[in-house]
């Protein structure tokens, strides 16, 4: 027997849990049963797809057995799946391999709250979570094609053991593994002082019909009933097993028996979380291909939906057998929120990983779920839209509903809808109207007014033909930015974009139906805001000493500098070329690593500011370069650029204040 310490991260979740975080000690069945269904899972799909499995005989069960004596009361699932040797043992029940997974336990482990926020609940805690029950947990398990058999054993306190057992030993045969051609895994949970409410049969049948009904295997339950007689004296016991489960693929059932409950009990079960769906869409196609889907949008988005190693939600079948869930490309990137299900009729059960990749079927069915899903977001936010239209006192509580499911929405998923403009390009214009934006103008939904381009449009002046948008870092700070002086003069809406993503994403996107998209912190933005050509002219000329003297003073940190047509009260300010990209970009770059592009701003100054018409007399070199320097600082500052050099700024303002 060989003892092993459990992975540091794993003794985290263990203590978060065992220090019941999870305020719902019930889910731990859920989440043994579950990965029961899993090891039937994975067992069937080897069996038609990998031919050194086709000898291997398959009877897939779940048998849920328990022991409700005085002395002990044990709990045991055993499946007939796939079962595992011992470097599956250390390495899936020893471990966390997901950074995702092991960077929030990080998270929550510092966090002294997260008890009460009930962080821990939004993924699912898997097979440690039994530990909220038992004081000790057996994993007896036979891996199929194997003829070794092992006990893991832990008492969910820094360590676990490891031991083979021979084919004769007294637990190999309790759970039949000394049989030719057995496999699988039987999971004996010691139960707690605080947990012996789940040796019963009414507990189990109760959890058993509320959390995996469906998993899609029959799920018996044994237990013993006395025999009476006649007069009601007991005469003996009788052992009984049960079904306990109803075991029909819910998906596979018609739309009309299905209630908002049964939708909502199966997301549960497959996406390990604790909250009702915030959506769910049910398609049975019928014609040239046959399948079906149901997906679900959560409640919140998935905790680790930026990780690099995210696993997607959505599942493959095929006639109802499970095929994969590890295949990212069942839906693109960024729908990577979406949990659920697709069943195919057509797909060859034996179709392996690299083929489903460049499967015409597959393709087609990916092709419309995408639209599918696409359209009913575009229908949440006109239903949203409609119902904000109503007075506020007015709305139905449907109304109110939708409003609300609606911010939800544009709160999780606004951001990884955005990367659909940039990767999606034929769903472009669709998600173009699902997108959402803050705006100078805060009519908007929701508590954080957010408005959609329709909207923007529909309040567009009659003479304006571009769309203006402003991108930085800090919602703030833009909203502050002198560069919207004269936009809010004309009485022009200009969008707040204050995603990291938006510098790339909009201005690729470049048009919303027929009208422009224009960065106000960008040259070329300023054409609409009808200033007059001959006196622009005048000014210009006016303006050309003092340009000479910046553009000398500030040298090649500049790419240009120019009279502003834009400010009223602010002296200057930092825009980028129109063809360059942005500021964020360089930023995001350097973050990652890369030395940037080298982006230069352009300066535009503000010819009747005091602070530059003093500029106009002064031939003093060093006033000059102080000003200079202070008008370029000062809108890289607002920017939200940082300062190369902070020093020069400070010097060159307390010169000039002295
Ligand atoms: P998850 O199911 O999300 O992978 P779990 O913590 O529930 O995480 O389980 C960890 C791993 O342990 C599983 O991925 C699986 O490889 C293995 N495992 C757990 N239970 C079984 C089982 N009954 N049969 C085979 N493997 C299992
Ligand atoms: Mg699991």
């Amino acid at each position: 027997m060989a003892t092993y310490q459990f992975q540091t991260e794993v003794n985290q979740l263990l203590k978060l849990i065992i220090h019941s975080m999870y305020s719902n000690k019930d889910i731990f069945l859920r989440e043994i049963v579950s990965n029961a269904s899993d090891a039937l899972d994975k067992l069937n799909y080897l069996t038609v797809s990998d031919a050194s499995y086709k000898n291997v005989k398959t009877d897939p069960r779940i048998d849920i057995t328990f022991e409700d004596s005085d002395k002990v009361k044990i709990l045991t699932v055993k499946d007939s799946g796939i079962g595992m040797d011992e470097a599956d043992l250390n390495n899936n029940l020893g471990t966390i391999a997901r950074s995702g997974t092991k960077a929030f336990i990080e998270r929550i482990a510092e966090d002294k709250n997260a008890g009460e926020s009930n962080l821990i609940g939004q993924f699912g805690v898997g097979f440690y979570s039994a530990f909220m029950a038992a004081k000790e947990i057996n994993v007896i398990t036979r891996k199929a094609g194997s003829d070794k058999i092992f006990k893991w054993t832990s008492d969910g306190t820094n360590s676990y053991s490891i031991e083979e057992l021979g084919a004769d030993s007294e637990l190999a045969k309790k759970y039949g593994f000394d049989a030719a051609d057995s496999h699988g895994s039987a999971i004996e949970m010691h139960l707690n002082d605080d947990s012996k409410e789940y040796a019963s049969r009414w507990k189990i049948e109760e959890l058993i019909k509320r959390y995996s009904d469906h998993i899609a295997f029959p799920i018996y339950l044994h237990y013993t009933q006395n025999k009476y007689d006649d007069k009601g004296n007991v005469t003996g016991s009788e052992n009984k097993i049960d079904q306990v489960n109803s075991a029909s693929a819910l998906w596979k059932r018609s739309k009309s028996e299905l209630k908002a409950e049964d939708y909502n009990d199966f997301y549960k079960t497959i996406s390990h979380d604790s909250t009702d769906p915030l959506h769910y869409v049910h398609t049975h196609a019928e014609g040239t291909q046959e399948y079906t889907t149901l997906f679900y949008v959560p409640q919140n988005a998935p905790f680790d939906m930026y990780q690099a190693d995210y696993q997607s939600g959505v599942k493959l079948y095929v006639k109802r057998v499970f095929i994969t869930d590890d295949d990212r490309e069942l839906l693109p990137s960024y729908l990577r929120f979406v949990r659920g299900i697709i069943d195919s009729e057509d797909l060859p059960l034996n179709v392996s990983r690299e083929i489903l990749q460049q499967n015409r079927i597959l393709d087609a069915i990916k092709k419309a779920s995408v639209k599918k899903l696409l359209s009913e977001f575009k229908k949440m936010g006109e239903d949203a839209d409609k119902a904000r239209a109503v007075e506020e006192g007015k709305r139905t509580d449907e109304e109110k509903a939708s409003i609300e499911k609606w911010v939800k929405f544009v709160k999780n998923f606004n951001r990884p809808m955005k990367e659909g403009l940039y990767s999606d390009y034929a769903n472009r214009e669709e998600i173009s109207e699902i997108v959402r934006f803050k705006s100078t103008d805060e009519s908007g939904t929701g508590d954080d007014k957010w408005t959609s381009f329709a909207d923007y449009v529909s309040r567009m002046k009659s003479e304006q033909k571009s769309i203006y948008y402003i991108t930085g870092t800090d919602e703030a700070n833009l909203r502050a930015s002198p560069l919207l002086e004269a936009y809010k003069k004309k009485g022009f809406e200009v969008l707040i974009m204050a995603d990291d993503i938006d510098d790339i994403v909009i201005p690729s996107l470049m048009k919303y139906k027929d009208y422009d998209l224009k960065a106000v912190n960008r040259a070329g933005s300023d054409d609409e805001l009808g200033v007059d050509k001959d006196e622009a002219k005048k000014k210009e000329e006016a303006f050309k000493p003092v340009q000479e003297k910046i553009k000398k003073a500030l040298g090649d940190r500049v790419k240009d500098v120019v009279l502003s047509k834009r400010l009223s009260d602010s002296p200057s300010c930092v825009v980028v070329d129109e063809n360059d990209p942005g500021l964020q970009m360089e930023r995001m770059m350097k973050a990652m690593g890369q030395t940037g592009i080298g982006v230069k701003p352009i300066l535009e100054i503000n010819g009747d500011h005091a602070i530059v018409k003093s500029l106009e007399s002064t031939t003093d070199e060093s006033r000059i370069a102080n000003v200079s320097e202070v008008l370029l600082d000062q809108a890289l500052l607002i920017s939200g650029a940082e300062l190369k050099n902070p020093n020069e700024f400070v010097k060159a303002m307390n010169a000039l204040l002295a």
